[in-house]
């Protein structure tokens, strides 16, 4: 997915850990167009830039798309991060400039590695009645963000925790020696899992106490330590705790958690691109109008995708003050 914001605002993350529990809301954000589709965004906000290298996070659906468009977002580039597509519902089609063209489903990851420069396209198939998942970016450390794109896909085998099930989609639950892992490249220590508990149901999930987590509730009526968590809204968790207690309500809970050791790099993110500083992300934004907007010219950073009918997105303008990052 793309940040199709007409102005994007710049965002600075200093990388700085907070301790407790904090519940992040989330906020409307319409992917551009008259019929397209609104996401609810969690990660980046005022309150919290990252949870681990997780620096972004889309929450989106359930929406019918039997009477109108579903997801269409054309080709846009990425610089310094990973894009990870998780659904519960539909099923999307993913093109990108390394080759790669593979479908996504629920219990399915896409991941892609844009390091150095990659463009991809996404659209819900014709044969998706109801589309609903989430889209998350994970920011590239500094010593791996130049590495050369990629593209993996994996299934996703349940595993029983207690009462409850999850989905391990990158990284490894805490303590399950790798039985509940996934096999997809991280490059800082990371965790993103599905969690479904019946309901009624209680689990103590176990944590790696070097991890900072994030916990989002999809569905159901959600308990975490005892707090409410309203659907749709975000609880962090800090480093130091070796477990947490999920319930269920009247109905099933449906949750992903999200986690990972501190990134402790400042970032500077704007459009679809993430950088160090505001002069990197001049440069990005000028060899993607550059190349692929003005002369379409497949060798460049961002090279081209094959089997895409329309254009390619063009990049908003900068903002009017350099960015920078924070100290
Ligand atoms: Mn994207």
């Amino acid at each position: 997915m793309s940040n199709l914001e007409v102005e994007p605002a710049e965002v600075v993350f200093d990388g700085d850990p907070a301790e407790g529990i904090q519940l992040l809301e989330p906020r409307e954000v319409p992917l551009g167009g008259p019929r397209a589709m609104t996401v609810r965004r969690t990660l980046p906000q005022r309150a919290r830039s990252l949870i681990g290298a997780w620096c972004f996070l889309d929450h989106y659906g359930p929406d019918d798309v039997t009477a109108r468009e579903g997801m269409v977002v054309p080709p846009h580039p990425h610089t310094g991060l990973q894009t990870v597509s998780w659904l519960f519902a539909g099923e999307i089609e993913h093109r990108d400039s390394t080759g790669a063209h593979q479908l996504v489903r629920p219990s399915e990851v896409n991941l892609m590695t844009a390091g150095n420069g990659i463009q991809h396209s996404e659209v819900s198939t014709a044969a998706t009645t109801v589309l609903h998942g989430a889209q998350l970016w994970v920011a590239l450390p500094d010593r791996d963000r130049h590495v050369a794109p990629f593209f993996e896909h994996a299934v996703v085998a349940p595993q029983p925790l207690g009462e409850a099930t999850v989905r391990v989609f990158v990284g490894e639950l805490a303590g399950s020696g790798a039985g509940a892992a996934s096999n997809v490249t991280a490059f800082t220590p990371l965790l993103g899992l599905q969690l479904d508990l019946p309901a009624g149901a209680t689990v103590d999930v176990p944590l790696d106490t070097s991890f900072e987590h994030g916990l989002l509730i999809d569905s159901g009526e959600a308990t975490l330590d005892g707090a409410a968590v309203p659907v749709a809204h975000l609880a962090y968790v800090g480093t130091g705790r070796s477990s947490v207690r999920v319930t269920a309500g009247e109905h099933p809970v449906r949750a992903l958690l999200i986690g990972g050791t501190p990134l402790g790099e400042p970032i500077v993110m704007w459009w679809n691109f993430i950088g160090r500083d505001h002069d990197e992300i001049v440069e990005f934004r000028a060899r993607w109008q550059g190349d692929v907007i003005d002369s379409g010219d497949a060798t460049g950073r961002f090279g081209t995708i094959e089997g895409w009918p329309g254009r390619a997105l063009p990049a908003p303008e900068l903002p009017t003050v350099r960015l920078k990052p924070r100290d």
